[in-house]
Order: C-alpha cells, then structure tokens, then sequence
C-alpha cells in the first residue's frame, strides 16, 4: 500500500489535540524507567513552542536498588535559590545503587531557566511553586507540574523540597513544614523536618497565594520535607554544608539511604508562622532599613523596620512594627521595597508539643 492509501488511525496518536487529555496524561517525555533498578540520568521534555522550536529540558536521575522508600528530591523550584541546587546535583552525580535500598529520584533544577537567570521566577514571569498541581495542555510550567503531580508523587513515600530565600529574603537557615491535619502524616513530617539537623524548624503558612508543590504532595499524604536555607542572594560554605548534611541524614532517617541517622546534640528551636500578624509588610513604598537582626527577639509594637523616601530628605521615614512577640526569622534582603512587600518575619517560638 503506498502512503498516500494508508488509513490512519486517529486513535494511535498520542496526544491526538482533539481529545481532552484524561487526569494523569502527562505530555511530559522522561527518557529514563522511573521503575528500572540502576542508577539512570535523563531528562524530562516539555513541548513548547520557541523561537528554537526546542522542548524546555529539565534533567532527572534515579538511583534504584531493591525493596525500599522511593524518595523524590528537587532542587532549584525557584532559580535563585541555589542551595538546594547545588545539593541535589552533588547527590544525582555520587549516589551509587549500593548505597540505596529503594529508590530516590532527583530533579536537581527544576525551573532551569529560572536558575540560570538566577531570578525567583522563570523568564515568563510564572512562579513555578504556585503551578500545582498543573494541567496537561496548560502553560509549559503547568504541564511540569503535572508530570510531578501525577508521575512523582504517587510514586514515593516522601518529597523533598528544597528552598531559601532566594535573593529577596534572608532566612534563618531552616527546615519546615506545613501545619497538616493528619495526625500520622503531621508526626512524619515533623520528624523529617528534625531530621535536618538545622538550629531551627518552622512551621509556617503560605501568604503568597496557592498552587504549591508542597502543598500537592501533602494533598497527596505525602510526608515531605522542605527548607529555607538563607538565603538573600548569597550561599557561604556553612549553608551548601548544611544542605548536604541534611539532606542525607533525610534520607538516611527514611530508610532510603545508608548510614547510621545522625541526631543533634541538643533540640533544635520550633518556631510557628501561622498568623498573618506574623508578616510585617511596608507601609509605603521606599527603601528599607532594617532595625532588627535575624534571630532576635522582639514585642509586639517594637519597630523592626523604617521606609525612607529619597526624594524627600524633608520628611521622617514611616516605621513598621512588630505585631506580635517572637523571634526575627526573615529580614527583607532587598533595600527597595514598595508597598505591602514583606519586610520582616516574627515566629513564634514553641514547644515541640505543640507540634502533636
Ligand atoms: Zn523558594
């Protein structure tokens, strides 16, 4: 039969535009069997359309090895955040089979455009942590998102998520974790967010919208482990040692990795920011003097920051103050701000209890 009296059958086209893709229908290619034993990089491919006409390219490893925990890492959400970058990039390249009992699946960059522009968001502009849990034929970000949501998550036990700062925030180095209902979900969680080894441990609320990685994973019930290493543009050795030992004490606690769990010496300090007074914003746009240092104490009325006007060296700059008692945890790391931006962060401080 020549070509031109072949019968094609619609049915056997993948992703055929005229059918609504089914929940699960990643259009996300993965050259590597996210099942196959081994150790395997690859890369994941988002179509787009681009003045290069090239998929966006995200790469991928898995590191597999008999019965055990599958663990999914990713690094580099946001792109100014290399910390998390750096450490899954370092696990991907020297983690061995025999060191693994199950499987951990690393995604050491996942907003590469982001990364390499070294700006939060990726170049459209999009904040890829709030594109979950994405849409098959949605943007190309949503479209990730969806290959994590429905091919990653279901797949593991625990997600790891790593963040700081990035250049607009400077943070206590943390792990943290959202506040979940879950009795059993929550425990895991909070001795994940331990299992980091960092001085202070945060449980924190989301103010900047929906649509979070790991708010996806928790839906998804499962136990998943973030942090906001510093941050503020500037990563020094302590903070990308502090990632790495971290992360693989993580992964040792899960039972994914070997090696014997290495514990604190002394508990680490709870801190929660689950009340919107905990976000002090500028008052008026300007340029911001911080008055308070990270992990002070301060009362709820102290200032903790001023916003001077440069246009108007006539007038008294306006004050930002505390709204509740706590401890300094994040101070804005970017001197101009405008109004409503985030400027300081007071947590709370709490009793481990209290995390039951
Ligand atoms: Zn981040």
């Amino acid at each position: 039969m020549s070509s031109s009296e072949e019968i094609v059958d619609h049915s056997q086209i993948v992703n055929n535009p005229l059918e609504s893709p089914a929940v699960g229908d990643s259009r996300v290619s993965c050259t590597i069997d996210l099942s196959a034993e081994g150790k395997q990089f690859g890369t994941l491919g988002v179509p787009r359309s681009s003045n290069q006409w090239s998929d966006l390219t995200v790469p991928i490893v898995s590191v597999a090895n008999g019965v055990g925990p599958t663990v999914v890492v990713i690094g580099g959400v946001h792109g100014d955040e290399p910390e998390g970058q750096v450490a899954a990039l370092n696990l991907a390249r020297t983690l061995q089979p025999e060191q693994v009992t199950g499987r951990v699946v690393v995604v050491p960059c996942a907003s590469p455009e982001g990364s390499k522009a070294y700006t939060r968001t990726w170049p459209s502009g999009i904040d890829f942590n709030r594109s979950f849990p994405g849409d098959p034929w949605g943007r190309e970000d949503e479209q990730l998102a969806e290959f994590m949501s429905t091919e990653l998550f279901p797949i593991s036990e625990v997600v790891v998520d790593i963040h700081s700062g990035g250049r607009g925030g400077l943070h206590l180095p943390w792990s943290e974790m959202h506040w979940v209902d879950d009795p059993d979900q929550r425990r895991a969680m909070v001795e994940g967010m331990v299992a980091w080894n960092t001085d202070w441990c945060c449980v924190y609320m989301d103010i900047g919208g929906t649509g979070l990685l790991v708010g996806e994973a928790e839906r998804q019930g499962k136990n998943v482990i973030s942090t906001e290493l510093g941050g503020g543009g500037h990563v020094t050795a302590e903070i990308h040692r502090l990632a790495a030992s971290g992360l693989a004490n993580v992964l040792r606690h899960v039972g994914v990795l070997e090696g014997e769990v290495v514990q604190r010496e002394s508990p680490p300090t709870f801190l929660m920011a689950t009340e919107l007074d905990c976000f002090v914003r500028a008052p008026e746009s300007g340029l911001f003097e911080t008055l308070v240092a990270l992990g002070e104490r301060v009362e709820t009325g102290q200032p903790v920051g001023k916003i001077h006007f440069i246009e108007r060296p006539d007038r008294e700059p306006e004050t930002a103050y505390a709204r509740n008692d706590g401890i300094v945890c994040v101070v804005r790391a970017v001197a101009t701000c405008e109004q409503g931006d985030n400027i300081v962060v007071v947590a709370r401080e709490v009793d481990r209890a209290e995390l039951n």
